[in-house]
């Protein structure tokens, strides 16, 4: 179903788009200039934004729907790039001023990325506005001021969705924690990396972290360890999956955001929620991001297609199954 439901995205994308006007997933999330700092190299723009990898990723398995705002700055090559896939871009608002910016320099493990520059730019005045056919089963609220994750949600009909994931990250969990656990207190799942679950919750212990989350709101959790894999708590049950065993990470950027737009995008294609396929989801999120560390940006994506994507799959069942 998805290798057939891939060729077509990739030969008739816009095609796909227009039959298929209401995507079963929508996100929230920005759209971003980036500059980039890696051991291996330094980039001043590169195309980049949680929703951006979110949707790309996504889109693999199912349409999407991408809510976001730019500024005039934001260059027609980059939309040309979302434009390959079938990403919905018509919540994707032009707005006076310039496009989100992120710098930021990664360690030399590549573990951990330090901000060194965020400017919100367009953000502060975007008021986004849902103008569904039909409302989408499937949201995914990626990093973003929670303000506007609020914004979204308020304007979504509980008894329709399925299923609401969000992300987040230091920024925000300093700068707007109260809204955040207003968001929390609403979605059905979080998907953050492990530090980030440490400074939300004051726990150390990613167990702990875990439980602390679940009585803000969401009922499972997932963790992200870079290169360690990934934690999925689901509801009172427990899985745990490596990263792709890679030779070489160039640049880490995107990997958060990707992997969640696999999960939730394998999640709206198959529309099922059960313990077992949100195993197997967390595995295509583990795959896909694990072609996005490839190179800068969205750059190894593109390069992807659905035999590497299986090909890796593969590996995944051999190596975690004893
Ligand atoms: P990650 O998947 O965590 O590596 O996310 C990387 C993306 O997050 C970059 O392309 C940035 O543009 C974006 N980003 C960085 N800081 C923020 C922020 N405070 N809010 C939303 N997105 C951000």
């Amino acid at each position: 179903m998805f290798a057939s439901q891939l060729k077509n995205s990739v030969r008739k994308s816009k095609t796909l788009v227009d039959k298929i006007s209401s995507p079963p997933l929508a996100v929230v999330g920005t759209v971003a200039i980036d500059a980039v700092e890696t051991p291996f190299g330094k980039r001043d723009r590169v195309f980049g934004g949680s929703a951006s990898y979110f949707s790309y990723a996504a889109s693999f398995f199912t349409p999407v729907s991408l809510v976001a705002v730019v500024g005039e700055d934001f260059p027609q090559e980059y939309r040309k790039v979302l434009e390959e896939r079938p990403i919905d871009l018509s919540h994707l608002h032009k707005s006076e001023g310039k496009t989100f910016f992120w710098r930021g320099r990664y360690s030399s493990d590549l573990n951990s990325a330090q901000t060194l520059e965020t400017q919100i730019n367009v953000l502060t005045k975007f008021n986004p506005l849902l103008k569904f056919k039909k409302q989408p089963d499937f949201v995914f609220l990626a990093n973003i001021d929670p303000a506007l994750q609020l914004r979204v949600l308020d304007q979504l009909e509980k008894p329709r969705l399925k299923f609401v994931a969000c992300d987040t990250m230091n920024y925000w969990i300093a700068h707007q924690r109260e809204d955040l656990l207003r968001v929390l207190a609403r979605v059905d799942c979080l998907v953050i990396n492990e530090g980030e679950a440490r400074e939300l919750t004051g726990e150390s212990n990613l167990i702990r972290a875990a439980q602390k989350i679940k009585t803000y709101g969401p009922d499972h959790v997932m963790i992200k360890k870079g290169e360690h894999g990934v934690l999925l708590f689901y509801g009172a049950q427990f899985f745990a999956l490596p990263a792709f065993p890679l030779e070489s990470v160039f640049d880490p950027t995107g990997a958060g955001d990707s992997f969640a737009g696999g999960v939730v995008g394998y999640l709206a294609s198959t529309g099922r929620l059960d313990f077992l396929n949100m195993k197997r989801a967390v595995a295509w999120g583990s795959v896909i991001a694990s072609f996005t560390v490839e190179d800068f940006g969205l750059e190894s994506l593109r390069r992807t297609s659905w035999k590497m994507l299986r090909e890796r799959l593969a590996v995944f069942r051999k190596i975690s199954k004893f």
